[in-house]
């Protein structure tokens, strides 16, 4: 059945219209981050969902993703690796430009994070138009990785960005 807990997770985020432009509906999850009930139930719904399903790596995108990537990684007893926007990560690097609405952005992720054979989560709070989640995935196959599910506390349905993931799965909480 239904999850009991998603209904208080869906109304402790805050949509704020016109942020950080008009037209945007932005999910704001910094309020639901308040609510502790809504923010442990988050984790444990997660938790439970990849206890058993092997994953080494939890791969967790700037910057929001590095809030809910830890405390699962920690959980399931997997390694948490960063997925960062460019020339933040000191060591040596290996990187994918994905589109944005106007331009382009960059994911890096340090090399010998993540090895070959390594079952990894992508972590992120939203999925919109999938441009971001799938940068990750790119990273991580590129480096062999087996990108066992993509992650996300919320899905923007209408943007169908999970037809770009392609054959890897895509498990969200609420719909926005
Ligand atoms: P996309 O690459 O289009 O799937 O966009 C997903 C990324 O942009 C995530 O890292 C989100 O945090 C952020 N994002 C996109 N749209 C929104 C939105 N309406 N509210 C909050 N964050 C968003």
């Amino acid at each position: 059945g239904k999850d009991h807990r998603l209904a208080r997770i869906s109304s402790s985020i805050r949509v704020i219209p016109d942020f950080p432009k008009p037209g945007i509906m932005f999910q704001d999850i910094t309020t639901l981050l308040l609510d502790h009930k809504a923010f442990r139930d988050t984790i444990d719904i997660f938790v439970e969902r990849y206890r058993e399903k092997n994953i080494s790596v939890v791969a967790g995108i700037e910057a929001r993703g590095f809030i809910f990537g830890p405390p699962i990684a920690l959980a399931i007893g997997a390694k948490f690796v960063p997925m960062r926007k460019p020339k933040k990560l000191p060591g040596e690097v290996i990187s994918e430009e994905y589109a944005l609405e106007y331009g382009t952005d960059k994911m890096e992720m340090h090399v010998g994070a993540v090895q070959p054979g390594d079952r990894a989560l992508v972590i992120d709070d939203l999925i919109a138009t999938g441009g971001t989640l799938c940068a990750a995935v790119r990273l991580l196959e590129r480096v062999g990785a087996d990108v066992v599910e993509c992650a996300c506390v919320i899905e923007l349905p209408e943007l169908k960005g999970r037809e770009k993931l392609g054959h890897r799965p895509v498990f969200v909480l609420v719909k926005g």
